[in-house]
């Protein structure tokens, strides 16, 4: 585990380790941010234990690759929290959202690769006990509401040092190639798997003009620079 920012640990795993919850110091124990997948359960778990307990879990969305631990956590009381938006996708058996569309993923088996591993990836359905929205207070952290890739994603900001957790609003991977962005490259999610692309360009830009010093995502190691401004603005027009 890495301290990426003053009082959030970064916890890699899964795939070439590109599957990331964050920790983030909540007064004796831990708030976690996102889940990841099933099979980070058992490291989750340690980890939130070696700072002093999680408190609750608050999903960035509810794909199975950033819910995967929370049911094992909700099966021992942690409460898991979403946005509004998401509390039905998140309470749902179903591995692969309503609205993605693999078949606009260019390389075909790609898109069989995909719906096996979001099957492998996903701890399954998770009751939500409550939700989080837009200007909500969670750990010193702001809640941002950034729809697009899913319709209830939301991102933590923290303007005094210029920390953006954002789950998915910022892919540095290229999910169409199955490998990660050169580094310091960014993008736009792959429009297979927005809720609603136009959206997601626009919560990008959003995410742009805060001029974020760090930016976790959801997949591969923090986003860094002086002002991220450019980088993410030239991201929202990848795709
Ligand atoms: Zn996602």
């Amino acid at each position: 585990m890495e301290e990426v920012a003053e009082g959030v640990w970064l916890l890699r795993g899964d795939l070439r380790g590109a599957m990331n919850i964050y920790f983030v110091e909540d007064g004796d124990g831990v708030v976690q941010f996102d889940a990841g997948t099933k099979a980070m359960t058992k490291k989750a778990k340690a980890a939130g234990e070696k700072l002093g307990g999680i408190k609750r879990v608050v999903l960035g969305h509810a794909h199975a690759d950033h819910r995967g631990t929370a049911p094992a956590l909700a099966a021992e009381g942690v409460p898991v929290e979403c946005h509004p938006d998401d509390v039905a996708d998140a309470e749902s058996d179903a591995s692969i959202a309503p609205y993605m569309d693999l078949s606009q993923l260019p390389i075909v088996p790609v898109r069989w690769i995909y719906s096996v591993l979001l099957r492998r990836w996903d701890g399954g359905a998770v009751k939500i006990s409550g939700t989080v929205s837009e200007g909500d207070e969670v750990a010193g952290f702001r809640v941002l509401h950034f729809p697009g890739h899913a319709p209830g994603l939301i991102g933590l900001w923290r303007e005094r040092d210029r920390v953006a957790l954002v789950s998915d609003v910022v892919y540095l991977v290229d999910s169409a190639r199955l490998r990660p962005l050169p580094e310091g490259e960014a993008s736009v999610p792959h429009p297979a798997w927005a809720w609603d692309h136009a959206k997601a360009k626009e919560s990008l830009r959003r995410l742009a003009a805060l001029e974020p010093q760090v930016v976790g995502a959801g997949h591969e190691p923090p986003l860094r620079g002086e002002n991220l401004r450019e980088t993410l603005e030239r991201a929202a027009e990848k795709y």
